[in-house]
């Protein structure tokens, strides 16, 4: 069992690291294809400017480089030096078709920068069909100073545009990361109902086992009497007598623990409610017990601080609740030394039930409550058992909205404390 929950941990481990390379990767591959489609953006407002700069006369000698005309202060603005005053309304048609030209679509302010004042003289916007963003209010453009005119192209959406640009890019990694989820997803689920499925094998493995056993025995038992030999031995017939006795009391306890299992796998439990001495009752259970007490040579010692301590809850459940727990107690010690103890305090009644058996490691603390588990130690289990017990105990305790704590060294012991409201 706790092989197969790290297998189920190994399995979600991996593809939770395969998921993050392959995020990472596609988040990598998509920078690459912002910074490629930047620079195409940064071509294609070069190129426009290069036309520009053909259409018009803006500057005495363009033929050698267009580029040593052209400063671009950051990535969404360029600056074209000029020698002249352009005629502003030839140049606004012109920015815009060659924009439009060589496929620059979003929008774009224009300005014209004049030496002797230091500001800008005139604007314009340039509505290009890219539809997609507001164009109006964005902030205005800084005014950078040179000693010669030029005209200030600023894209107030380049980022926006660029990501837009990328929407096929961004839409496939956003449906491979979906895949890659359900996928995951779908993993965990197999797996873990495989997991499910080998507990119930488990289950049914170790309770056949439990069965066959006496029944075996039993039937051995049947066969002797029969015998003639065994009719005349009256000494014998009581022994025999007394084996099937047993086996068949080993039979019906391993039925009650089968409707534990029926029990709980029911989300909650009917509570027949009455008043009665819990002390009372763990010296029934313990009676109960005896048997085993004896094969084990177990020492019990109770220590109850109050007398007649009263309780109302559901009594058959509790009584199997405390089997369960000295129970346990007694199977996981070698020389069984269990103390068991109630107190008051306030309003809360504290039952504990304290071994010196060979304790629970903490990983295991929280999961003994949880229905099947048992340690085992590498491939063997300690002791015969269903790993139901302690599901039970649980539900029963929290059905009647009480706490079930456990404290545990290996090698030194376990202390299972029950809390049990007395109101
Ligand atoms: P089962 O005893 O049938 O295996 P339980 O639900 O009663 O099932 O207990 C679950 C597991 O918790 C046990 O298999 C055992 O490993 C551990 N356990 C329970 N009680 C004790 C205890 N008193 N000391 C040590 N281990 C315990």
């Amino acid at each position: 069992m706790v092989i197969r929950s790290k297998t189920l941990r190994l399995v979600i481990l991996t593809s939770t690291v395969l998921i993050t390379i392959i995020v990472a990767i596609q988040l990598i591959w998509l920078q690459k294809v912002y910074l490629y489609e930047e620079k195409q953006f940064n071509i294609n407002v070069s190129k426009s400017i290069r036309s520009l700069y053909s259409d018009m006369e803006l500057v005495n000698d363009v033929s050698d480089n267009v580029q040593k005309v052209i400063e671009n202060v950051n990535p969404d603005v360029y600056l074209l030096k000029i020698d002249c005053s352009p005629n502003l309304e030839q140049l606004w048609i012109n920015l815009k078709g060659e924009l439009t030209d060589f496929d620059v679509y979003t929008d774009c302010r224009a300005n014209v920068y004049d030496t002797a004042t230091k500001k800008y003289i005139a604007e314009q916007y340039i509505d290009l069909p890219d539809a997609y963003f507001p164009s109006k209010n964005e902030k205005e453009l800084q005014i950078y100073e040179r000693d010669y005119p030029y005209i200030a192209l600023y894209f107030p959406h380049r980022g926006q545009y660029i990501v837009k640009q990328m929407f096929f890019w961004i839409a496939s990694s956003g449906f491979l990361l979906l895949v890659l989820i359900g996928f995951g997803f779908s993993i965990f689920y197999l797996y873990r109902q495989k997991f499910f499925n080998e507990t119930q094998k488990d289950f049914v493995n170790n309770f056949t086992h439990e069965f066959k056993t006496p029944l075996a025995v039993i039937k051995i038992a049947a066969d002797v009497l029969q015998q003639q030999s065994t009719l005349d031995k009256p000494e014998k017939l009581k022994n025999y007598a007394g084996i099937i006795r047993d086996q068949t009391s080993h039979l019906q306890s391993q039925v009650q623990r089968l409707l534990e299992i029926a029990y709980t796998d029911r989300s909650s439990l009917p509570l027949k409610k009455e008043k009665f001495d819990i002390n009372l009752l763990i010296a029934e259970s313990i009676n109960d017990l005896q048997p085993l007490i004896e094969q084990k040579h177990a020492v019990l010692n109770t220590n109850f601080a109050v007398e007649q301590l009263e309780l109302t809850a559901d009594r058959s459940y509790l009584r199997l609740c405390l089997i369960n727990l000295i129970e346990n107690a007694i199977k996981y010690s070698t020389a069984p030394v269990i103390d068991i103890s109630t107190k008051v305090d306030g309003s809360t009644l504290f039952i504990v039930i304290k071994d010196n058996g060979i304790g629970i490691a903490t990983e295991h603390q929280k999961k003994i409550f949880e229905r099947f588990y048992r340690i085992t130690d590498g491939e063997l289990h300690i002791s015969k058992g269903f790993g139901l017990g302690l599901n039970f105990v649980k539900k029963v305790i929290d059905t009647h909205h009480g706490k079930i704590e456990v404290m545990s060294e290996v090698g030194k012991g376990s202390s299972f404390i029950i809390k049990l409201s007395l109101k």
